[in-house]
């Protein structure tokens, strides 16, 4: 076991944790938002970070190591003395640096020392960050370099600063996978999936879905994930439900420089809004006309207070989710205000089997709201315990009431399909569903019926339904026996 997290509550791939940074004396819950701090170029001073819920942030020591007034003041005076924060601070080593212009100028052992010895409480070494569409050779000889900087890192002596080991394998869930297993088996403490912001630059959330959830099979229950360069709250949910604890956000103030104002669901222009779709102070207290007739500095500051606050306010509504068993259906809610997250969303239904190994057995409700619904992790258990029921004789499955001509006659309920009447009250049985369900719904009923027929091949079976689709009914086996009971009223 990992001694610095814990695991406390958990929806699908998603969970809260306990993150332990012991150099910084504190437990910070996760999932949990770093704010990023150039140090070059404060926007809201880290000493306000605690206004807007932070616990711990990121900055970055190779800006700082390159800085000769930047790297006596952190030497002399400390990281938490010299930003003004008395949370967790994690640094990072340059390996972006390394990614946009090609070369840096330090080692690894270097820069751990560096971290360490200016009271940095998470370090990082120097990775190497493949990008996305890399080819295979090129990113599996990174990969190896990665892996060698790993092994090395654990050798370096930074007492009880926490150290980072990074997962690369560019858009190749294979390697993904294997760069994770390798991560997992150092001594190392946290597990940021490196090199994805090219990828949530160009929206390509899909792709997102597909490396987080390849590296989560690589990693035990016990590795915390930090999702590098995630930033825009209307992917929170997602990165949640992926299986991270870690996000951070440069875009708060990148954004703001740029009079672009963030929300859950996209990004606005500053100078396209009439009014401002929010609560939070800055915009409860002034209106769009008033902000952009600030001046430069001024304007920035407060679009970046509202940046921080939509994130922390969406990562609150995300951490309620989890609790709740809910998460999905937020997720759901925010895959359809925008295309991109829906790809997002379909990507990571595509492995609704591994969200289902860890998704609690029982929750409050189930509501059924979208096609989406019907690829979820409760449908896929379903239809696997139908294949372990085994009714006797002649069995009616239907969506209306019983008949006593058949041995036994089961409910069906899309998207579930059938079940045994004495599961009725139990969860996701009891799920709310539509009563002008979408085909989707019906055709993964059909796919349950298949499932039990499929493993009962000596009992007999007819399913009498309420007008499903074609597409539905073409799913059924041959062998059931179908009635329209909606024609029949
Ligand atoms: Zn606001």
């Amino acid at each position: 076991m990992r001694e610095v997290f814990e695991v406390t509550a958990q929806d699908g791939a998603a969970r809260i944790g306990e993150l332990e940074v012991p150099r910084a004396g504190v437990t910070v819950e996760t999932p949990t938002l770093m704010p990023v701090v150039n140090p070059n170029l404060i926007t809201v001073e880290p000493s306000r970070f605690s206004e807007f819920g932070a616990e711990m942030l990121i900055t970055n020591s190779y800006i700082i190591n390159s800085d000769p007034d930047l790297h006596e003041r952190a030497r002399e005076e400390g990281l938490h003395e010299m930003l003004g924060f008395d949370g967790a601070i994690m640094t990072d080593s340059g390996s972006f640096q390394l990614a946009e212009y090609g070369e840096i100028d330090t080692t690894t052992e270097e820069i751990l020392r560096f971290q360490h010895d200016i009271g940095s409480d998470v370090g990082t070494p120097v990775d190497i960050p493949t990008p996305p569409d890399a080819d295979r050779e090129q990113a599996a000889a990174e990969l190896a370099t990665t892996q060698e900087r790993l092994e090395l890192a654990e050798t370096v002596d930074v007492g009880d600063m926490l150290v980072n080991a990074p997962v690369q394998g560019a858009t190749f869930p294979d390697l993904r996978e294997e760069a994770a297993r390798h991560a997992y088996g150092t001594d190392l403490d946290l597990f940021p999936v490196g090199a994805v912001v090219p990828l949530m630059n160009q929206y390509r959330y899909d792709d997102v879905s597909d490396v987080v959830l390849a590296a989560k099979r690589g990693l035990g229950r016990d590795a915390p994930v930090h999702l590098f360069g995630a930033g825009h709250p209307m992917m929170f949910a997602l990165a949640a439900a992926l299986g991270c604890d870690l996000l951070d956000s440069a875009a708060y103030a990148i954004y703001a420089r740029d009079d672009r104002y963030l929300t859950v669901h996209g990004t606005e222009h500053l100078d396209s809004l009439h009014y401002f779709p929010c609560e939070c102070p800055v915009c409860s207290e002034h209106t769009p006309d008033e902000v952009e007739r600030m001046g430069d500095a001024a304007r920035e500051e407060l679009l970046a207070e509202h940046n921080l606050h939509v994130s922390f306010g969406e990562l609150r509504r995300v951490k309620q989710a989890i609790k709740s068993g809910n998460l999905m259906e937020l997720v759901e809610a925010r895959a359809h205000a925008h295309p991109r997250t829906l790809d997002g969303l379909r990507a990571l239904l595509d492995h609704s089997e591994q969200l289902e190994t860890t998704d609690p057995a029982s929750k409050d409700a189930f509501f059924y709201t979208s096609a989406e619904s019907a690829r979820r992790p409760e449908v896929v258990r379903h239809h696997r315990r139908l294949e372990r029921l085994s009714p006797d004789g002649d069995v009616l499955l239907t969506e209306g009431s019983g008949n006593d001509d058949f041995d036994e006659w089961w409910n069906v309920v899309p998207p579930f399909g059938p079940f045994p009447r004495s599961l009725s009250t139990t969860y996701p049985l009891t799920a709310e569903t539509p009563d002008r369900m979408d085909r989707a719904g019906y055709e993964a009923a059909a796919d349950g019926v298949a499932a039990l027929a499929d493993a009962n091949p000596e009992a007999e079976f007819t399913l009498a339904h309420r007008g499903w689709p074609d597409t539905a009914l073409d799913r059924v086996p041959a062998r059931v026996d179908t009635v329209d009971i909606a024609a029949a009223d």
